[in-house]
């Protein structure tokens, strides 16, 4: 499949209406990195750092996650890598943490509200991450950020492992970028000044889609039944745009959606400039926008929510098989 896109990958995701997308990619793995340069991705739009976490039965060190975070950067050869920052609890339970026996996990003590609560951890993976830059930029992601407070928390701690690695005598990054995953709806209504404050914004659409319709996405019976095209929800994300464009934060969505064509191009519509999926998503999505005309599509959007349509999906297919290859 990817040999059938290898003729635009190295053309940037440019649609018929002359708009400019980015197009980054989603990893994990060292072992994901190759696909950096075989998907013509222009960066790592979310690195999940959970994975060297749950493979263990132990506590990685913070060397250990030095020396492989220095080889993402290496790989990525400049491009830019945004880190996320453990995102444990929920669906990863690491199994040499004491396990909370919550009701409603997914609702629970997960990811950025750990690292607060218990910093060791996240300090430890901030040393390793600043380490690993060695005087290279670095970009920092916390997950699951559901109020301001929250951000400025993680930003202190950013602040205070810095000040602690320059007492220490090690070489601090060029420059560093900190920016939330917005995935609960309250970050959506945080005060005009958080989004002044954060650096970027990146949706986490698998989760924000979960809270938004209260559908759990791990719940075969319920995790369906909500089209992400729903009006109500690309209502919403179109008033994020609006927030962020007022403010001039830079926005991207980085959900298993912004690898779906489809949705992809009807984000693209309601104006975002920067998509993370998986790299075998980016041949189909790219070659999608490339046949489009972003007014148009937003033209079928606004139509199909006069006429009252639940969903912008019938009439945006429609539009889409009438563009050609
Ligand atoms: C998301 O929630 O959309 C996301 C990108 O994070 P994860 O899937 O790891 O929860
Ligand atoms: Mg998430």
């Amino acid at each position: 499949a990817q040999e059938r896109y290898s003729s635009i990958r190295d053309k940037p995701a440019l649609t018929r209406c002359g708009t400019r997308i980015g197009m980054h990619m989603n990893a994990g793995l060292m072992a994901d990195l190759p696909s950096l340069t075989s998907s013509g991705a222009e960066g790592v739009g979310l690195f999940r750092t959970e994975l060297q976490f749950l493979v263990r039965n132990q506590m990685p060190k913070r060397t250990e996650l030095a020396a492989l975070y220095a080889r993402v950067l290496d790989a990525a050869h400049g491009k830019r890598v945004v880190f996320r920052t453990l995102d444990i609890g929920s669906d990863k339970v690491l199994p040499y943490m004491k396990a909370n026996d919550e009701p409603n996990p997914a609702l629970g003590w997960r990811a950025i509200r750990v690292g607060l609560d218990k910093p060791g951890v996240m300090r430890m993976q901030l040393q390793a991450l600043m380490r690993a830059a060695n005087g290279r930029p670095l970009t920092v992601m916390f997950p699951f950020v559901a109020q301001f407070e929250e951000y400025r928390a993680a930003r202190a701690e950013v602040d205070k492992t810095l000040a602690r690695e320059a007492r220490l005598g090690h070489v601090l990054p060029s420059k560093i970028e900190i920016g939330a995953m917005l995935e609960t709806p309250s970050l959506a209504f945080a005060p005009r000044r958080f989004f002044e404050e954060v650096e970027f914004l990146s949706i986490g659409g698998n989760d924000l889609k979960q809270f938004f319709f209260a559908a759990d996405r791990e719940n075969e019976l319920v995790r369906r039944r909500y089209d992400t095209l729903n009006v109500s929800f690309l209502t919403f994300l179109e008033n994020i745009v609006a927030r962020c464009n007022e403010t001039d934060t830079q926005l991207s969505f980085c959900g298993e959606d912004a690898g779906r064509p489809v949705e992809a191009l009807c984000f693209a519509a309601i104006g975002f400039r920067n998509l993370s999926m998986r790299p075998a998503s980016i041949g189909p999505v790219k070659s999608l926008l490339r046949r489009c005309d972003l007014g148009e599509v937003r033209a079928v959007i606004h139509a199909a929510r006069d006429r009252g349509d639940m969903s912008v999906r019938e009439a945006v297919m429609d539009y889409v098989r009438g563009q050609h290859q």
